[in-house]
């Protein structure tokens, strides 16, 4: 079996990293030589993405090793200009390797399209009248995406609730391996106008909702007490290991309390999973705005990670939220390295590829927290940082290092110092 635990990746040169790549995830020869590629998107490609294209805009890709779901091993690519977060998120899927990974699950990938009826005379008339011809309803709406239910999709069932006045439709569609937007709103268009006949009202919404509740993605881990120990192996952090676990659940037990924190809280869990979600083609717009609107769907806004400790003390840490990806439609098929980075995962269905979301979601939080519960948050982030200040600075190749190093050992990491050093070098 493979092992995403790949020693040193981070030393490696960029076509050692590729070739790594490529045997990790059997990548085609062409699938390599794109990713060594300065920029993969051509203009031609990018022109007919979207409109009035000048050129691309680049981010760095960068490879989390380590993690390992469900016993099998993967690497993750995960697009993001923001330092430490792809270290951040390897490191702690090398401690959540140590007692077996991330198990994860997922529902079956269902989403809502609502259909909004306004001015309906007799709600309750209407819900009942519409409940009785559900299943003509779905039949109509399957007949719009005969591909869709050639994969084994379509719609399942419809949903109803008033509020306001306002008569809400959800059509439930199994959207199999699409993100579903376009299918779900093509569906949604074509049931309104026998929804507006059965409520004798007008029907003014007919759109997937990005609150997708029904496909809800979870993730858990087991971040050992002597995982955790040995992760700080020759740093003095003047704590046990119990009172860094207790620490963190405190950390978390913060954002529970507190909307401030959670939303810091969460940003930390997003910049994990908008960077695959980015390196995939995915809408990421579309899964921020879903796992916010989730974060607050008990009225209050709450961390969408939880942690508590087992009965041997270890740290339990366990991710949910609404995760609506596909491995087909969107931009997936149409940028050549969302292809690459899809094989690169491995995923066959947009469930594993939710799962694997969820779970560096998960370890991307942990990372931060136990910063946070710590040493503090610059501590680890600041070193990173260091080399982006003297790239600021004007250093090239190995001065970037040699700078960097230098500023955080005197603990004064500012562009000035950083053009100081490069002279003096
Ligand atoms: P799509 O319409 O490009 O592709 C989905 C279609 O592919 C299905 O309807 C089906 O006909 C076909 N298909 C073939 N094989 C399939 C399989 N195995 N599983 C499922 N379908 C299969 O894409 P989409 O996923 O419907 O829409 C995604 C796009 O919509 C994204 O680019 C997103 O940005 C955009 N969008 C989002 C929103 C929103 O989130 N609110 C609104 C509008 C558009």
């Amino acid at each position: 079996m493979k092992s995403s635990e790949i020693h040193g990746f981070y030393k490696k040169t960029r076509s050692e990293r590729i070739s790594a790549l490529k045997e990790f995830a059997d990548l085609s020869e062409e699938q390599a030589k794109l990713l060594a590629k300065d920029s993969p998107l051509e203009f031609e490609t990018a022109d007919n993405m979207v409109e009035n294209v000048v050129s691309t805009q680049q981010l760095p890709l960068g490879i989390a090793t380590n993690f390992q779901l469900n016993g099998k091993d993967y690497l993750i690519p995960m697009a993001v200009e923001e330092p430490s977060v792809v270290a951040a998120a390897s490191n702690a899927a090398k401690i959540a390797r140590k007692s077996g990974g991330f198990t994860t699950e997922s529902d079956e990938p269902v989403m809502i399209g609502q259909i909004v009826l306004l001015n309906v005379p007799d709600l309750e008339g209407a819900k009942k009248a519409i409940k009785e011809k559900e299943q003509g309803l779905i039949e109509k709406a399957n007949t719009v995406d005969p591909v869709l239910v050639k994969f084994g999709g379509g719609a399942r069932g419809i949903e109803l609730r008033d509020s306001e006045g306002f008569l809400f439709v959800h059509l439930l569609v199994d959207v199999r391996d699409a993100m579903g937007a376009n299918a779900v709103n093509t569906m949604s268009e074509s049931i309104a106008p026998q929804l507006e006949e059965l409520s004798k009202g007008q029907a003014k919404m007919r759109i997937i909702t990005n609150l997708a509740t029904h496909r809800k993605a979870r993730a858990k881990a087991v971040f050992s007490k002597q995982a955790i120990e040995e992760s700080f192996k020759g740093k003095d952090i003047g704590m046990t290991t119990d009172e860094i676990i207790d620490s963190i659940i405190n950390v978390y037990k913060i954002a529970e309390a507190d909307q401030f924190r959670a939303t810091t809280h969460n940003k930390g869990i997003m910049n994990g999973i908008d960077a695959v979600a980015v390196a995939c083609g995915q809408d990421w717009r579309a899964i921020e705005a879903g796992a916010h609107s989730f974060a607050c769907i008990s009225g209050k806004y709450k961390p969408l990670t939880k942690y508590s400790k087992d009965s041997d003390g270890n740290l339990v840490g366990e991710i949910e939220l609404p995760i609506a990806v596909g491995l087909i439609g969107g931009a997936v098929k149409t940028n050549p390295t969302a292809g690459a980075c899809l094989s690169i995962l491995g995923v066959k269905t947009a469930q594993e590829l939710a799962e694997a979301i969820a779970a560096v979601g998960l370890a991307q939080n942990f990372a931060a927290i136990r910063e946070i519960a710590t040493r503090g948050i610059q501590a680890g982030h600041m070193a990173l940082h260091a080399k982006n200040i003297a790239v600021m600075a004007g250093a090239k190749g190995e001065q970037v290092d040699k700078i960097a190093e230098k500023m955080v050992e005197e603990k004064n990491i500012r562009v000035d110092r950083a053009k100081e050093i490069l002279e003096e070098l």
